[in-house]
């Protein structure tokens, strides 16, 4: 008899088969591989249920219509695939990623409009971008002179796999003992991070980059919790400068929300330990996780 598929640390659809995630292959010749060229989304499951996932959806609709792509799969056909990902794991808590490949144009043919395009899913257990200590005491990242891809050369709103210089970026901050890493644009404005959003507080105004980057879920969930909240925001232009003045700072991902930044380069934030508004922010953000606006339970059972 065939041992039985492990499926506990994770699992991948693949070629419309779901398998264990060590087992999740896609072929060589796929120009999701070959070319980087292909988008995604990451939603995630906390406390067995999604979090905002109809807006990871619009937003992976958006970036597969950007770059092209066609996964040939509609919005209630994507969540029952994820939703079949995440309840063959059992995970609880999910970081769930789907994925649209260009796929391969026939043998010798280089025109992308031949390629049958690919989806692609998985679900493991879930991704903290930082861990409990950095959690805690907060994150010291560094600004990179590290410049992140034009939006004309690719457009950023759109997610892509287009990552070499945050990867180039992300090394050479650890390399110097930080432990992630800010991109800038052409004029100096920090924009985003390997994954992330940046924000900061200045004079009680949260502060985000308003251009050059992902817009995030995460970050849209921050901006709705400080109106919700009574704070004031400005999207727009930040300065590194600017960024290493702050009173406080924090990062936004689906890769565990609101997280603090004690120091930025050389400089300590605030008084060196994680901020009263980015303590709130935290504290909301996993708050508005069990609101069911936000929240889509996922039947194990079915
Ligand atoms: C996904 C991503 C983010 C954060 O988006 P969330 O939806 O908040 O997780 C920020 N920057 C880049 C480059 C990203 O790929």
């Amino acid at each position: 008899m065939d041992a039985p598929l492990n499926f506990s640390d994770g699992v991948g659809f693949v070629r419309g088969e779901y398998v264990p995630i060590a087992d999740a292959a896609i072929p060589m010749t796929d120009w999701g591989f070959l070319r980087s060229d292909a988008t995604y989304d990451v939603v995630t499951v906390w406390d067995g249920a999604f979090f905002r996932l109809e807006a990871h959806l619009d937003r992976f609709v958006r970036s597969c219509a950007r770059w092209r792509l066609d996964p040939h799969l509609d919005r209630g056909q994507i969540t029952e695939i994820l939703s079949r990902c995440v309840r063959l794991s059992g995970l609880r808590s999910s970081y769930v990623e789907m994925i649209c490949t260009r796929g391969k144009p026939p043998w010798g043919s280089r025109d992308p409009r031949l390629a049958v395009n690919q989806f692609y899913a998985f679900a493991v257990p879930f991704i903290w971008l930082a861990n409990a200590e950095q959690r805690e005491n907060g994150l010291h990242v560094m600004v990179s002179d590290v410049q992140r891809i034009p939006p004309s050369s690719v457009d950023p709103s759109a997610k892509n796999y287009h990552w070499n210089d945050l990867t180039m970026g992300l090394l050479g901050a650890l390399d110097a003992g930080a432990d992630s890493v800010l991109l800038v644009d052409g004029v100096g404005n920090v924009v985003e991070g390997p994954g992330f959003n940046v924000f900061c507080v200045i004079d009680g105004a949260v502060v985000t980059p308003a251009e050059g980057m992902l817009e995030g879920v995460s970050r849209r969930t921050v901006i709705e919790m400080a109106g919700s909240l009574g704070l004031p925001v400005q999207v727009r232009a930040l300065p590194a400068h600017q960024l290493r003045c702050a009173h406080e700072v924090f990062l936004s991902t689906s890769g565990g929300g609101v997280l603090p930044v004690t120091k930025v380069d050389q400089s300590v934030i605030g008084n060196g330990r994680p901020g009263p508004v980015t303590q709130l922010l935290v504290q909301t953000y996993w708050a508005w996780h069990t609101d069911p606006a936000y929240s889509q339970p996922i039947d194990y059972c079915a």
